[in-house]
């Protein structure tokens, strides 16, 4: 083909797919452009998991009547006027392209009343082309609603994940914007129903309390010395952190409650992470992540915020004042602010296994399942056990044995969750869970986020053992458990798997399912057995498929063959 240069039309199109991923970054885009204008109240609807439609209403300054058109023109922005400005932006947004972008891929109508001014205007354009516009009475701010997002990009419309994943998506972007934004009420409400509502109060706390619930606000420190929102901040210098972050007590088993603002533009940062986690250091178990709320305030010029499409990342000028501020921050809130007992000291009783959930989250917005096999499982290793003697238990862990070929060292939390693992799954596809009822049915209350999974899975998790029910807003009603999860922590399990939305593989979810209730009603490392225990848990590890790996993966044993024992001995 000769070369020659794009269709306008074409390159709108592919310029948009850099902005526009998913439905979820419309919401972003629009909220941020909410907040720029700076609005006290923003309103997020979502129908069809945004792809029917996407509405943001503000009370902003709105835009100007002249100006209605020329905001979706490419690199149209009230926001930026010099090459200097680019230095050091304070907005959300600059480069005059979310609005445009999003109008090359779905239908767009706004309706807007600037300040000062008596009457509102409306403009609707389709393909980005306006087609119809005029007057219409509203009060200051704006309204902008998107339908049918990329139903004229096919390829991205297939992208997509379900209905229910994009709402999370959805809910997440909007519960950050929350947290980021104390003082600015948000309601958002997805296909009728409203899922999140914050008063506006300018208390972090509030908006920690509406994303995440009670529990989690009960257990939460300040970063900082003040008693108010962002307010009362750690200085370093020009830098400052303030935020909150979660008592050891209310650990997660995924990275999903990190959240990271620097000059409260939601962003996500491996340096951030690190540096809170390190800040965690000695007070969590190994596989578990901490809950954070972190806003960095430095001036705009040391910073540069135009490194991503979605401008989702940025580049801090000196990283290691940055992670060492937040660092101290953090691990100053955690020990001076609640002396928790160090991991060393109770690792002796109890020692949980290490990074349970990594297969459990690893496949967020991935298009296939890392779980549904042993990721380090290689085919030589899978081995039938031969019958084994006991010999007894090292440091409560281990279970020591033997065979007719040497020696055998078994992990025993990594064997009962294989041995729990197979029976779960082997019990659900036959319909055969043992189902413990409740004394009394227990109230669960999720976040948004989760809900949207709950929501879609709770009638699937019966075979599983579990009976739920939804019981208003964001709470569902749980009646049973299975068997294996009484007296454990079975809301635990449930909280993990909302955490980790299955790409709507039934095969995958099933394996997700199967392995967070093995992992927690497994024995632990640290918990003394009887040898009738532990000649029942060989028994059982005897019979099972894959006796040699837990479903992470993990290896569940170490065996010394006798000729590896002679070497060692030097008798060779
Ligand atoms: P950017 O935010 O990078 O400037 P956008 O395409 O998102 O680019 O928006 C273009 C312009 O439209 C903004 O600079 C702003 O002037 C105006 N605008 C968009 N949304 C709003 C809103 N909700 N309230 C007021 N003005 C808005
Ligand atoms: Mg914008």
């Amino acid at each position: 083909m000769p070369i020659k240069i794009l269709d306008p039309q074409i390159v709108s199109r592919i310029a948009a797919g850099e902005v526009v991923e998913r439905p979820a970054s419309v919401v972003k885009e629009l909220v941020e452009n909410s907040l720029d204008a700076g609005s006290s109240q923003i309103s997020v609807e979502v129908r069809g998991g945004g792809v029917s439609l996407i509405r943001v209403t503000d009370n902003g300054v709105g835009i100007p009547s002249g100006e209605v058109e020329l905001v979706f023109q490419r690199y149209a922005t009230s926001k930026i006027a010099s090459l200097d400005d680019l230095e050091s932006i304070s907005s959300l947004g600059f480069r005059g392209e979310a609005l445009p972008s999003i109008a090359a891929v779905a239908q767009v109508d706004i309706v807007t009343c600037a300040t000062g001014e008596s009457a509102g205007n409306y403009l609707s354009l389709k393909e980005g082309i306006a087609v119809n516009r005029g007057s219409q009475a509203r009060s200051q701010g704006t309204t902008v609603t998107v339908r049918n997002l990329f139903r004229s990009v096919p390829a991205r419309l297939k992208f997509l994940k379900s209905p229910a994943t994009e709402n999370s998506h959805i809910a997440n972007v909007a519960s950050q914007y929350a947290l980021a934004f104390p003082e600015v009420k948000f309601t958002l409400s997805i296909d009728g129903r409203t899922v999140l509502r914050t008063p506006g109060s300018g208390q972090l706390i509030d908006s920690v309390i509406e994303v995440y619930g009670l529990e989690i606000a009960r257990n939460i420190l300040e970063v900082s010395r003040g008693d108010r929102g962002w307010e009362g901040e750690i200085a370093t210098s020009s830098l400052s952190v303030a935020g909150m972050v979660g008592s050891p007590a209310i650990s997660r088993s995924s990275r999903g409650y990190l959240s990271f603002f620097v000059n409260r533009r939601w962003i996500s940062s491996r340096l951030l992470a690190w540096a809170v986690e390190e800040a965690y250091h000695g007070l969590l178990m190994t596989g578990k992540h901490p809950v954070a709320i972190i806003n960095i305030s430095l001036p705009a010029k040391e910073l540069d915020v135009n490194i991503h499409p979605a401008k989702s990342e940025v580049k801090f000028q000196n990283e290691r004042l940055v992670f060492g501020a937040v660092q101290k921050a953090v691990r100053r809130a955690l020990i001076e602010l609640a002396p928790a007992p160090k991991i060393e000291e109770v690792a002796t009783t109890y020692t949980a296994p290490s990074a349970p959930s990594r297969t459990l989250w690893a496949s967020v917005g991935a298009g296939h399942s890392p779980a549904s096999s042993p990721p380090v499982a290689s085919p030589t290793l899978v081995f039938s056990l031969p019958a084994l003697r006991l010999l007894g238990q090292l440091s409560s862990s281990y279970m020591i044995a033997e065979g007719p070929d040497g020696l055998y060292l078994i992990d025993q939390h990594a064997a009962h969750e294989r041995i729990l693992f197979e029976k779960i799954k082997h019990q659900s596809s036959h319909q055969e869970v043992e189902v413990q009822g409740l004394l009394e049915p227990v109230t669960l209350e999720v976040n948004p986020k989760q809900d949207e999974v709950l929501k879609s899975q709770y009638e699937n998790l019966a075979e599983f053992g579990f009976s739920i029910e939804p019981f208003g807003d964001r709470t569902y009603l749980v009646r049973a458990v299975p068997v294996l999860l009484h007296k454990k922590d079975w809301a635990g399990v449930l909280r993990e798997l909302c955490d980790s939305p299955s790409g709507g593989d039934k095969g995958d979810w099933v394996e997700k399912v199967a392995i967070s209730i093995a992992c927690h009603s497994a024995v632990r490392a640290g918990q003394v057995l009887t040898d009738d225990e532990m000649r029942e848990l060989i028994r059982q590890l005897e019979q099972v498929a894959i006796p040699n790996t837990c479903p992470h993966g993990r290896p569940t044993m170490i065996h010394l063959n006798s000729g590896q024992l002679e070497r060692e001995f030097g008798r060779t």
